[in-house]
């Protein structure tokens, strides 16, 4: 059976491999010229370390994480309020893993054997008939496939295509995120700093075997940012943490000649159905959890996993396969996606101008490095919970 598979991100890649585990031709279109690698740091919980270990990449993984040592939370001026530990801060308990997600990705790859990768390219069209989906791309010939899964994150294009235009699947929460790399002007050394508020969160980590350091940063502000303009992005950016000294200043002033740039709203994909006839969503195409939910690179990995084997198992009757992969993940999802809400809901507290709102503003003058230690604490209980809630299956082909 011919798969082609648009995006060759954590989901991509995970359900790649194993479609060609399960004797599936998988064809992977990636628009990046290239594999994409750097970016955030990302994290893999629960059962999708059960993926990493039945794909032998587990150990693979380990030895290129973060290896994060430790956090030091910081006031306005930079006085250090809290020291934790590396995993502490990251929500990781037990084996939970840290890795750079171009990292994982090129680990994905370099697992993934005799696939067909088209880099530099995007589908155009989709049309799908009873027994086959006919493809046209922006730049190579029209060809056919039996069909079509769409793991190209939280801006799909095959959702777009097929499913509709993303306003109708996205809910904004409210809140932006900004990540670049400058240079490692504080000698950190597996080692972050973070501004936090409620509203405001600045950051600047370095991780293991990065020679630079990544600055980032997460905040509320009303839908009104251009996406595609840096300048108003650092402008914005300048407005939003106005009164915070510490690196601050000196990490906006980079934003021009950061080398790389992410800067997007935290937004989660909520769909009825993740599937159309012989087209198919995986990951944050389908799903999008955000990052505020810590949990979008977990949510990829399983994803990937149960609808490949969802396919082996039902030899190939897609409509038997998508339907009971949306049965297995339709929980975690719904689980992981409120993980999301809460965690905004908490970033958003101060538009209530309430007394809660008061208090907790309150604390965290009195004390500040506590009432975090609080809320990563309370959070890392309820990513633990939901990054295990599925049993994952045994498939075969
Ligand atoms: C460059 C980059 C940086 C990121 N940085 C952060 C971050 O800082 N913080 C954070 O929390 N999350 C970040 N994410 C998202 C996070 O990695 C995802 O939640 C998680 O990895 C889910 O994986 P995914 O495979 O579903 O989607 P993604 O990781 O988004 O992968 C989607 C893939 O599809 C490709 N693609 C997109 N459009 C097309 C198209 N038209 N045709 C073909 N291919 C296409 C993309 O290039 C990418 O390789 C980032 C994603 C990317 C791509």
């Amino acid at each position: 059976m011919k798969v082609l598979i648009s995006g060759a991100g954590i989901a991509g890649l995970t359900v790649a491999y194993w479609l060609r585990h399960y004797g599936f031709t998988p064809t992977i279109v990636e628009r990046a010229a290239s594999l994409v690698t750097g970016g955030y740091k990302i994290d893999v919980r629960g059962s999708a370390l059960q993926v990493l270990t039945r794909m032998g990449i587990y150990d693979a993984v380990v030895a290129a994480s973060t290896d994060m040592q430790g956090a030091l939370l910081v006031d306005k001026d930079g006085t250090v309020v809290k020291e934790m530990t590396g995993d502490a801060f990251g929500h990781r308990v037990g084996e939970d893993l840290e890795i750079v997600r171009g990292t994982l990705c090129q680990i994905l790859m370099d697992h993934i054997s005799d696939a067909e990768f088209i880099f530099g390219d995007s589908i155009r069209v989709i049309a799908q008939s009873s027994d086959r989906v006919q493809v046209e791309f922006s730049k190579n010939s029209p060809r056919e496939f039996d069909l079509v899964i769409g793991a190209d994150g939280l801006h799909s294009n095959v959702r777009a295509i097929v499913f509709g235009d993303e306003s109708r699947f996205v809910r904004d929460l409210g809140l932006y995120l900004c990540v670049y790399t400058v240079p490692n002007y504080l000698k950190l050394d597996c080692l972050e700093m973070q501004y936090s508020e409620l509203g405001r969160v600045a950051a600047i980590w370095s991780s293991r075997g990065d020679a630079n350091a990544k600055a980032c940063f997460g905040f509320v502000a009303p839908p009104v940012i251009d996406l595609r303009n840096r300048a108003q992005q650092q402008q914005v950016l300048t407005s939003v943490y106005q009164g915070i000294g510490w690196e601050v200043p000196k990490l906006l002033s980079m934003i021009p000649s950061a080398p790389d740039y992410y800067f997007d709203a935290a937004a989660q994909i909520r769909m009825e159905q993740w599937s159309q006839g012989r087209v198919v969503l995986v990951g944050d195409a389908g799903y999008c959890a955000s990052p505020m939910s810590g949990q979008g690179t977990s949510l990829a990995l399983i994803g990937g996993y149960v609808l490949a084997g969802e396919l082996a198992a039902a030899s190939g009757n897609y409509r038997t396969a998508f339907d009971r992969y949306e049965k297995e993940m339709r929980p975690l999802i719904t689980l992981n996606q409120d993980l999301g809400l809460k965690s905004a809901k908490l970033m958003r507290s101060k538009e209530n101008k309430n007394v809660v709102t008061w208090l907790l503003e309150q604390a965290m003058r009195l004390a500040p490095g506590r009432l975090l230690e609080f809320f990563i604490n309370r959070s890392t209980r309820r990513i633990h919970e939901a990054a295990n809630a599925i049993p994952l299956k045994h498939y075969s082909a």
